[in-house]
């Protein structure tokens, strides 16, 4: 469903981020695992149409990302690696904020759609707090919660899990496993046990390449 082909990137001044980089992936939950400076970053910018690359193709469904980013700007929530937080606005409210951005009507099926998402990250108690205020868990259980605004059929999440603490992880990894399986989700980490707790197919990144990619229980027995 998810075709990435022969993308390249380089940053100037700076080296080449992705080197030729090639993936096919269908629905579940698929792992990038890659070191820190892999390019996963990037490659999760250009998915979510934030950066073009220099050369390649991208097509989810058929549709070419490249050429239509906005075709698929409903069915595509993103999980950036770190993104600004708001001082000012309560996060409930927030999210109705994104989901406005995102082009959902503003009507009793959103507004139900955003206390269910509240619930299943366990927000209920803070909805009028600012996410600044919040602690890293509940800034990333945040950051799925606007994810999953629209019901994406592309779920793209940059390093999930980074900075929590164990029992922040293990709720994470909960959370995570509750998604529908029917949907692509691309979860990027460096973080082995992230990749064996959530997905059946990884892809190993170095250097801005896949150098190996299978089953996670194959791969991961190989590290
Ligand atoms: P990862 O997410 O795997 O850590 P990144 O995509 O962040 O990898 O980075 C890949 C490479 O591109 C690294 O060498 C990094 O230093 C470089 N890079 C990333 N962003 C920029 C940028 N905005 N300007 C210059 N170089 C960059
Ligand atoms: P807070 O407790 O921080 O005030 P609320 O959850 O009451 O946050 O919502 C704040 C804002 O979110 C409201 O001003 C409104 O614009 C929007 N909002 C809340 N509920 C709805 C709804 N059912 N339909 C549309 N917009 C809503």
């Amino acid at each position: 469903m998810l075709k990435i082909t022969n993308l390249r990137k380089s940053y100037r001044g700076g080296g080449c981020a992705l080197d030729g980089l090639s993936l096919d992936i269908g629905a579940g939950m698929f792992g990038l695992l890659g070191p820190n400076g892999a390019g996963k970053s990037t490659l999760m910018r250009i998915l979510a149409s934030l950066q073009l690359p220099d050369s390649g193709d991208i097509s989810f469904d058929n549709i070419n990302i490249l050429d239509n980013p906005l075709a698929l700007r409903r069915r595509l929530g993103y999980l950036p690696q770190s993104f600004g937080a708001y001082p000012y606005i309560g996060c409930r409210a927030l999210l109705f904020h994104m989901a406005r951005l995102k082009g959902l009507p503003e009507n009793r099926a959103t507004a139900s759609q955003i206390d269910r998402l509240i619930n299943l990250t366990n927000l209920e108690a803070h909805v009028s707090r600012p996410v600044t205020t919040f602690s890293g868990g509940m800034r990333q259980r945040f950051g799925i919660a606007q994810a999953l605004l629209g019901d994406p059929s592309l779920l793209i999440l940059d390093e999930p899990t980074a900075g929590l603490d164990p029992e922040e992880r293990l709720r994470l990894y909960n959370l995570l496993s509750m998604l529908s399986s029917d949907r692509v989700v691309l979860l990027s980490t460096h973080i082995v046990d992230d990749v064996e707790q959530l997905c059946r197919q990884v892809a190993i990144m170095i250097a801005g390449r896949i150098v190996t990619q299978g089953p996670t229980e194959t791969l991961v027995a190989e590290l």
